[in-house]
């Protein structure tokens, strides 16, 4: 008997086990089985639409110095910007035209009182601006700036930011303390993650895929740490070197062989049948990667794709890792190159849609 033939892919309840088995698969049938049962989950909880989130990274300032990521503080090779409240606005008003139902609103970390004046005064800004009949609360809005204390959540939410995505990067602790300086405390991740949550927002989290020293333990304990904390968003991929780092530096990136690909969408497969209801998003670093990298994402059981909607002249400044995609596109190419790639897969776009965790909405309905 083969070893997929052992695998029961659907299962009440997941193990360790279970999780290590079934991302070891290496079949091409097998593979091909596991997606198939995904997909079947996503379908069965929440659909067949994929939701979209207009994504700005409206600033690349950076306090932290995470020694996988191009914007660090450290980097001096970076061009930093931080974009005006009117270009924001302006992206968000042409995102709500084009029927994207959310936003996404990233940058590098700060914590000082104007950077948080200043996402206060743009999230209420764009609830106001991008009202209109077809979306009469106006954009649904995630945020994505950060470690912050409990008072600035609370801000970030009252202002209207409704979900926030923290990655936990990984939940291997000494990996964790590997791959940030010794001031980034794991704790503090997992403490924000519990704030945002007693908040009252729709939670995400995820990690990186591949990790120099990180093993498929690892990565089955990152998706029952999603289950444990019960995320109801989860944003994944894989780690890719950028040259400007000390992770990065020297290496070059070579992914002929697929395999950090197919590990990658082993990895949203299996949250998908663990975790069945969360929202998983299609991320831009599996089509740095792969040309069609989202599309097999979204065939893998991811649901959310966040085009990108950053100016064009401030995107080269954005490079989080090397070869990342798009940079030189206009937002309408963009659009217009994702919408035809997602109906390469015969998906549904939902239109003028929060696309709200299903997961969320669920637990909401429960605690009634
Ligand atoms: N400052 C924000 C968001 C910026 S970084 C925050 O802390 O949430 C967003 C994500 O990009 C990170 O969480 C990390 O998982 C990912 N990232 C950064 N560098 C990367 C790299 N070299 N390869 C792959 N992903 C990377």
């Amino acid at each position: 008997m083969t070893k997929a033939k052992e695998i029961c892919i659907f299962r009440m309840e997941y193990s360790k086990e279970n999780i290590v088995n079934l991302l070891s698969i290496e079949g091409k049938e097998e593979i091909e089985q596991l997606r198939q049962s995904a997909y079947k989950t996503m379908s069965e909880h929440c659909g067949e639409k994929v939701y979209l989130r207009g994504l700005v990274e409206f600033s690349n300032y950076c306090r932290n110095d995470c020694y996988y990521c191009g914007i660090r503080k450290s980097n001096a090779n970076v061009e930093r910007y931080h974009l005006e409240q009117s270009e924001i606005v302006e992206a968000a008003k042409w995102a709500a035209e084009q029927g994207y139902g959310s936003f996404v609103l990233q940058s590098g970390e700060r914590t000082d009182p104007k950077f948080i004046d200043f996402v206060c005064e743009v999230l209420q800004k764009i609830k106001i601006g991008t009202k209109s009949d077809k979306l009469p609360d106006g954009l649904g809005i995630t945020l994505c700036v950060g470690e912050q204390d409990f008072e600035t959540y609370q801000r970030f939410f009252e202002a209207g930011a409704h979900r926030y995505l923290l990655r936990i990067e990984t939940t291997n602790q000494e990996l964790y303390s590997e791959i940030h300086p010794p001031e980034m405390k794991f704790e503090n991740r997992l403490h924000c993650l519990a704030m945002l949550r007693e908040i009252g927002y729709q939670v995400g989290t995820g990690v990186m895929i591949g990790i120099p020293g990180q093993t498929i333990e690892d990565l089955a304990q990152d998706i029952l740490f999603f289950k444990e904390h019960d995320i109801d968003m989860i944003g994944m991929g894989p780690f890719i070197n950028h040259e400007d780092t000390p992770m990065g530096a020297g290496k070059t990136n070579d992914f002929k062989d697929n395999k950090l690909l197919f590990l990658s969408l082993k990895m949203i497969a299996v949250a998908r049948l663990v975790l069945k209801d969360v929202n998983i998003a299609a991320t831009t670093a599996l089509q740095a990667i792969s040309p069609f990298g989202r599309e097999h994402g979204l065939r893998y059981g991811a649901n959310v794709v966040m085009p990108l909607m950053t100016p064009l002249e401030v995107r080269k400044s954005y490079q989080l890792y090397d070869g990342k995609p798009c940079i030189d596109e206009f937002g309408s190419e963009c659009a217009e190159c994702l919408a035809q790639r997602i109906v390469s897969t015969d998906r549904e776009i939902a239109k003028n849609e929060w696309g709200d965790s299903r997961h969320f909405i669920n637990k909401k309905k429960k605690s009634k």
